[in-house]
């Protein structure tokens, strides 16, 4: 082999990011955010800040071929993307102030909150197809019309150049941009398309003006069900932007991820782009169909690092498929990571106190990749040139798969044996609820909330100092013991009916029983942006999941001994702890969520035991875990279903089974959600008027329902006029017996000067309605 050759095969794949997280390694976007806002920096600061975020982040992604601009955002991407189309609200078109002031009042009402803030409505945020990340949607009448802004980005363009950064332009496509958009009146979106289009046109022409050689448009839509219009709008837009190209030359990348394309991978393939960039992490076995499809001009772009998880990449199994492909594909081949790394944590170095074993499995952004660089050498100079690493990857890889803090054959065995007995109660409803309202004696339209009561600055001080060892555990129980106390005579001078504790002693509702459950995990520093400033922390799932001892046992018997009213139980139920969670990849998420549901049933029946009659299980993430084609939500509400019964009917009848939902947009549930069997399901339905109970009246819900008719995410208090009117409205849709009276959802951010108030008025409204 001549030196030629060898360097014209040491460059044959080429390796790209899609997405960088842009919230910086100590969340220092938040931090710059939050300080603007309350008008301690000046927007200057704010952008010299995101300035440097945006440059330590194209340093970290050196050693790629391409690397994203663009990606990063002030607020969220899509935001963004409607600025860039200027495509904004018109409630803020005359309004004074700077561009950046009317970002802010679109993504969150506000600009700097001053007292002339000229607040507006903020936009409304729903979740970026299944992830837990939150945009602001678009909104779109019939008299929309889109103008170019490309200053934004071409401005990063020429700061990732000037920086000497091989700059890959990535925005959204236009056919995603418009599905994401809500039309405010009876118009059709898909009407917009031909508006649209040489907007995109524009930007594309100013980009390879610009010297964009490469720009990546995201079209996950493409993974989800399209109609036939919906398909034909990608046909269409995608020609215009060939067009385009042809005149400006610029190649274009078409980003699909997050799923297979199913129905959509011949049209996808064929669209006349240079390239397409496909999950493989997600789409596996789809790979040979799309491979089979693929024309022979086209870039295939494979994700093969999962960009929606934490775990290593093991790479050695993923080089074994991927080598005969490259033997096909050639140069045409490119390696990334399966979707944008904002939905994992930056960097896993900054973690002081994950254990050894733990921490070599896992892989945040940056190790994602590192990982990335390691296949690329591997393909291009041979697995020799990187043996040691590939050594040691072998070694994190099997470590994990052979752990025994991993596999625990008894929690396997106890999966394993479950029976369709331990999902069953043991009478129908109408028997159980007899026997319920003996032992409960409760009156109609009983009143309770939803499981938290104000969490007070004095109770973060106590976790705080806890935390950090400055006071000891008796004194923190003696904190927390005594916040419950307050909490219980509170609610028996308010007159409710059933009672809870208050939650004082949770931080957070899956935090609190993962940190108790063993094949859990948490990292210090293992923040995803959610939305705008605010990231989570999601638990690690690690391993098979057992409960060695009660969780919540001696703080609900505690708050029971307190008083003769019933107390509620509160516990959180197995398909939110998952969903809220990092999870296994070694095993399917119905086998962790039986496992939880194992942990959980063990809890409900220690507090059954300890004379807890009332149980709710919180459900508050079911919905979110449906999968992005509906032809797979059966069997997802089928195995989540399955798991939530077995948490919670291995009880007598005399125990009544509770359950709450954060929203009420159930239609399409409804079946599954009635399924469950709860005894009472409390449900968020104040703001919409109980409009949203109308399935009601096709679907006879059998059992108990708790309608929320107190807004919890306002800090207003409802009238008791309002709460009779909600009620009444709720009793035309569902009998009067089977009607409980209750807030939305917690009230653990409110004050409780909100609370009492709101309270006293639901209960008055209760009594009113009971003798009406
Ligand atoms: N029991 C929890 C609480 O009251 C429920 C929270 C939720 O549904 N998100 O805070
Ligand atoms: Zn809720």
């Amino acid at each position: 082999m001549t030196a030629a050759t060898v360097k014209v095969k040491a460059k044959s794949i080429t390796l790209h990011n899609l997405g960088f997280p842009r919230i910086g390694n100590k969340r220092e976007l938040k931090f710059a955010q939050e300080s603007y806002w309350k008008g301690e920096t000046n927007a200057e600061q704010l952008l010299a800040t995101a300035a440097q975020l945006r440059r330590k982040n194209w340093q970290w992604q050196q050693g790629l071929d391409w690397v994203p601009v663009g990606d990063f955002s002030l607020y969220d991407q899509v935001l963004d993307t409607s600025f860039a189309l200027g495509n904004l609200p018109k409630r803020v078109a005359n309004l004074s102030g700077s561009e950046l002031d009317n970002y802010f009042r679109v993504a969150r009402g506000r600009s700097v909150n001053d007292s002339a803030c000229q607040c507006v409505h903020a936009g409304e945020m729903t979740k970026w197809f299944d992830t837990n990340y939150h945009y602001i949607v678009p909104e779109v009448t019939a008299d929309t019309t889109f103008s170019l802004n490309s200053e934004r980005l071409l401005a990063q363009l020429a700061e990732a150049k000037a920086q000497g950064v091989n700059a890959k332009p990535v925005i959204i496509g236009p056919v995603t941009y418009l599905w994401l958009c809500k039309e405010k009146d009876a118009s059709d979106r898909l009407t917009l398309l031909a508006q649209l289009l040489p907007v995109y046109q524009q930007l594309l022409a100013e980009l390879a003006e610009a010297g964009a050689d490469w720009v990546q448009l995201d079209e996950p839509v493409l993974v989800t069900e399209l109609d036939a219009n919906w398909q034909a709008a990608f046909a269409i837009a995608y020609q215009a932007l060939a067009n385009t190209v042809h005149k400006h030359p610029v190649k274009l990348l078409l980003a699909t991820y997050f799923g297979t394309l199913a129905d959509n991978l011949t049209l996808t393939v064929n669209l006349p782009v240079a390239g397409i960039h496909y999950d493989a992490v997600r789409g596996r076995a789809e790979l040979p169909t799309l491979l089979a499809a693929l024309p022979a001009d086209k870039v295939l772009s494979l994700g093969v690092i999962d960009g929606r998880n934490i775990w290593k990449t093991d790479l050695t199994a993923t080089l074994d498929y991927l080598q005969p492909l490259v033997a096909d594909l050639g140069e045409r081949l490119w390696l990334a990571p399966s979707c944008s790394l904002l939905h994992v944590p930056v960097d896993l170095a900054n973690e002081e106190k994950l254990d050894g074993d733990i921490l070599s499995w896992l892989a945040f952004a940056r190790q994602k990749l590192a990982e990335l660089l390691l296949l690329g050498k591997a393909l291009n100079d041979g697995r020799d040139s990187v043996a040691t690493a590939l050594a040691d990857n072998v070694k994190a890889v099997n470590s994990r798969r052979n752990s025994t803090r991993v596999h625990n054959p008894a929690v396997k065995a106890a999966v394993n044996s479950i029976t369709a007995a331990q999902g069953k109660r043991v009478s129908g409803y109408t028997e159980r609820a007899e026997k319920q309202a003996q032992h409960l004696q409760l009156p109609l339209y009983p009143t309770t909330t939803i499981g938290s009561f104000p969490q007070t600055k004095a109770i973060r001080q106590a976790r705080l100092a806890f935390k950090k060892h400055s006071i000891s555990l008796a004194e923190y129980q003696a904190k927390m013991k005594a916040e419950i106390e307050y909490s219980i005579r509170e609610q028996e001078k308010l007159g409710l009916d059933v009672l809870v504790h208050g939650e004082a002693e949770r931080n957070d509702m899956v935090e609190y029983f993962g940190e108790q459950l063993e094949g859990y995990a948490f990292s210090q520093f293992g923040w995803v942006q959610s939305y705008g400033s605010r990231c989570v922390k999601p638990p690690i799932l690690f391993g098979d999941i057992s409960r060695p001892q009660p969780m919540t046992v001696a703080w609900i018997t505690f708050a029971q001994s307190l008083t003769d009213k019933p107390m509620k139980g509160m516990l959180t139920g197995p398909v939110t702890i998952l969903n809220w969670s990092f999870v296994r990849d070694d095993q399917s998420r119905r086998q962790s969520c039986l496992q939880l549901a194992l942990a959980v049933r063990q809890e409900v029946q220690d507090l059954e035991a300890a004379g807890v009659n009332v149980i709710q299980i919180d459900e508050a993430a079911l919905r979110e875990g449906l999968p992005l084609r509906k032809a797979d939500w059966q069997h997802y509400l089928d195995w989540a279903v399955e798991a939530f019964r077995i948490s919670a009917n291995g009880v007598k009848d005399e125990t009544q089974i509770h359950t709450h939902m954060c929203y009420s947009e159930f239609n399409d549930i409804i079946a599954a959600i009635a399924d469950m069997d709860a005894d009472v399901i409390t449900i968020e339905t104040s703001r919409s008027d109980m409009e949203l109970l109308d399935v009601f009246e096709e679907f006879a819900y059998p059992n108990q329902i708790g309608p929320g008719v107190y807004d919890i995410h306002s800090p207003n208090t409802p009238t008791q006029a309002q709460i009779i009117k909600l009620m009444q409205k709720a009793a035309e849709r569902i009998p009067a017996q089977r009607l409980w009276v209750n807030p939305d959802c917690g009230l653990k951010t409110r004050q409780w000067a909100e609370v009492i108030p709101a309270l006293q008025n639901m209960v008055a409204a209760a009594k009113a309605l009971r003798s009406a």
